[in-house]
């Protein structure tokens, strides 16, 4: 069985988002850092290939590929306000791709590693097949859940998405396939308005999309509750034989991007949720780096994500006191009402 695999491209910097964008470079150099203080959590580090044209177009519309290429080729431009394309952006973009395609290859071979993640960006949860949106290009976990599943052996996906946006980009495009479960805990009623409770999935994937909408301000018993008694048990049935997390931390209660109260621990406890799922079902498990802008948290959550992951966690991360977890005390206060 092979080390923890960790994925990144030098390319990732280079998507230069204008001043005050929140999804800029710093978000991978922030995480970086602190990986290399920890020596990198035992993980090898990997630089990612570029995604080929095919991998892509089997999410993407090739008119739309071309349109981010061309824009990018041009010296940039802008699809709308905030989905910003720079020189740089279409290679970005397509490492950011590859790397998730290159986490699963390494994942599905035989006794290749079980556990990866992958640091790059713009994100992609919100790329649909020919559309941009919010800050995504090409969606990484979609192209790479398609590659494992037309290529690779893979006959069931499951994805979990955990960024504090809903994941519909994801979520479309595989709204009517039931070879990919997909579930996703976001905020209500926030961007980009999608993901109710009742959006289960159309045609034959009907059921095989689980939204699960928590309230502004949620703590993370919102978040648990909702992945122990409903996502792990739908997942675990599901028997994948991939798992793969959209992994944002904009849920992060320093994030000003989401209005939720996660904690870093919290992100440890979700990934060894998950670990725990991809161990009785013996899928491995693959992260993809979604949002999460407020630095420090975000790298030291990525740090606790990967350490959960690899199941390789310090002494000192062990589950916050019940008395004490903000959590807890949260609990306790509708209790007491
Ligand atoms: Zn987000």
């Amino acid at each position: 069985m092979g080390r923890p695999l960790y994925f990144s491209h030098p390319a990732c910097l280079e998507h230069e988002t204008p001043g005050g964008h929140p999804e800029r470079p710093a978000r991978i150099t922030a995480i970086e850092s602190s990986l290399a203080e920890r020596g990198w959590l035992g993980y090898e580090v990997r630089e990612a290939p570029p995604a080929s044209r095919q991998l892509l177009e089997a999410v993407h519309s090739a008119e739309y590929v071309d349109a981010v290429r061309s824009m990018s080729d041009r010296g940039g431009g802008a699809f709308d306000q905030e989905n910003i394309v720079r020189a740089g952006s279409y290679d970005a973009a397509v490492h950011a791709s590859g790397a998730a395609c290159a986490m699963v290859e390494a994942l599905l071979a035989a006794g290749g590693a079980r556990v990866g993640f992958c640091a790059t960006r713009p994100p992609g949860h919100h790329a649909r097949t020919d559309t941009t949106c919010g800050f995504c290009l090409f969606n990484h976990i979609a192209v790479a859940s398609r590659h494992a599943l037309d290529s690779l052996g893979a006959r069931r996906v499951f994805i979990v998405d955990w960024d504090v946006h809903h994941g519909d980009g994801t979520n479309d495009i595989f709204r009517g396939t039931n070879d990919v479960l997909f579930a996703s805990i976001h905020q209500s009623r926030f961007f980009p308005g999608t993901g109710p409770l009742s959006d289960a999935g159309a045609r034959a994937g009907e059921g095989y999309s689980i939204n699960l909408p928590v309230e502004k301000g949620s703590y993370e018993d919102a978040w648990f509750s909702r992945l122990e008694h409903i996502v792990i048990p739908a997942a675990e049935e599901f028997a994948p034989d991939l798992v793969l997390i959209s992994a944002g931390y904009d849920a992060h209660r320093d994030d000003r991007q989401g209005g939720c109260e996660l904690e870093t621990s919290s992100f440890a406890e979700m990934a060894r949720y998950i670990r725990g799922l991809a161990e009785r079902t013996g899928a491995p498990v693959g992260a993809v780096l979604e949002g999460g802008y407020a630095l420090d948290a975000l790298a030291a959550s990525v740090c606790a994500t990967m350490e959960a992951l690899a199941g390789n966690e310090p002494a000192d991360s062990v589950a916050p006191d019940f008395f004490t977890s903000r959590a807890a005390a949260h609990i306790g206060f509708h209790w007491r009402l």
